[in-house]
């Protein structure tokens, strides 16, 4: 029987692994497959406090692991592959087994949203890329596409500026979505270039990209115009398959919880990008992920009848 899984080891969920260790509650943190969520593809991290020199995500990522081990929580790399929180204590069905936890934060996060188009699904990773961290190195000298007009499009397309000897940023409407200042330093930057009002709607290769074919929604025209990758940067999807049906989603399929990360089942709750999709920042994830621990030490320190803050063993 588990105090608390935590399900999800981005910063929301190590950092509620932090507080929950800190509170003697040993928590079990399940990863999924990859440990330390989005910020591991996140190349340069420069608005975490504490770092005036920046980070890069996979560091912060590994820091936030080391001190949640740190304070005995415990990382399972298994899958949750069904939930049960009709009954309690709460059942989650991993790879490895059933588990029992008296509580649980969700911390699952979000994924990057698709195309959808033909040819993108093909040529995944034959030039077609979520992640620049992770391919950009495979482009240079090359032509590179991104897509979208966000904050992540544009700090990835500066990030992409590295390698490619040209980053065409295309973009479905006629003004940018990303922050002042990532768009004047796009704007400065001599190696980007924007197509405005296009979206893409077919990716063009055998075996690798070798074209993008786009569409002007103002006038309509088509063209299929050469480029050697295409790099994806056009917001996410919330990862709550798994719990449909069992908590309360919104439309759009985040987490539904209130200001304190309570969801509609009590000693469940949520932390991080699976319910905010205003503010998705690394710190706004770590503060929910705290109030979420701090949240169920409170929950269990009802259940057992005894008094909050639990004195420490
Ligand atoms: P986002 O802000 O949701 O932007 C998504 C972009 O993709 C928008 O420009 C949107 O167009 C476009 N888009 C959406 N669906 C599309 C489709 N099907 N086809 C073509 N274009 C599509 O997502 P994000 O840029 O990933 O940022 C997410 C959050 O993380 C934001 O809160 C952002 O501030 C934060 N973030 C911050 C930083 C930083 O501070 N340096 C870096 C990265 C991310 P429209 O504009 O027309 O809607």
């Amino acid at each position: 029987m588990e105090n608390v899984v935590i399900i999800g080891t981005g910063p929301a969920g190590l950092t509620a692994a932090i507080y929950a260790g800190r509170s003697q509650l040993s928590p079990l943190v399940i990863s999924g497959r990859e440990v330390g969520g989005q910020i591991t593809l996140t190349s340069d991290i420069e608005n975490y406090p504490g770092f005036p020199d920046g980070i890069s995500g996979f560091e912060l990522a590994t820091r936030f692991q080391q001190q949640a081990e740190r304070f005995g929580a415990r990382i399972d790399r298994s899958v949750i592959n069904s939930v049960d929180f009709k009954k309690y204590p709460f059942a989650l069905q991993t790879e490895s087994g059933t588990l029992e936890a008296k509580a649980i934060i969700i911390a699952t996060g979000s994924s990057p949203r698709r195309l959808s188009v033909p040819g993108e699904k093909r040529l995944l990773s034959k030039g077609v890329s979520y992640c620049a961290t992770c391919d950009g190195f495979f482009f240079k000298d090359k032509k590179i596409a991104v897509v979208g007009g966000g904050d992540s499009a544009l700090d990835e397309g500066l990030f992409l500026t590295r390698f490619g000897r040209e980053v065409v940023i295309i973009h479905r409407r006629d003004r940018l979505r990303a922050n002042s200042l990532l768009q004047k330093r796009a704007s400065d930057n001599p190696k980007i270039s924007f197509i405005y009002d296009t979206i893409v709607d077919e990716v063009i290769g055998d075996n690798t990209v070798n074209a993008l074919s786009l569409k002007n929604l103002k006038t309509g025209k088509q063209e299929t115009v050469p480029f050697d990758a295409v790099f994806v940067f056009i917001g996410f999807i919330p990862n709550t398959q798994a719990f449909k049906g069992q908590l309360e989603l919104d439309n759009n399929g985040y987490l539904v919880v209130d200001r304190h990360g309570h969801t509609n089942i009590k000693g469940v709750l949520g932390a991080g990008d699976v319910h905010d999709h205003v503010y998705r920042q690394a710190i706004t994830a770590a503060a929910s992920g705290a109030i979420a621990a701090i949240e169920t030490e409170k929950f269990l320190a009802e259940q057992e009848g005894s008094s909050y803050p639990h004195s420490p063993q």
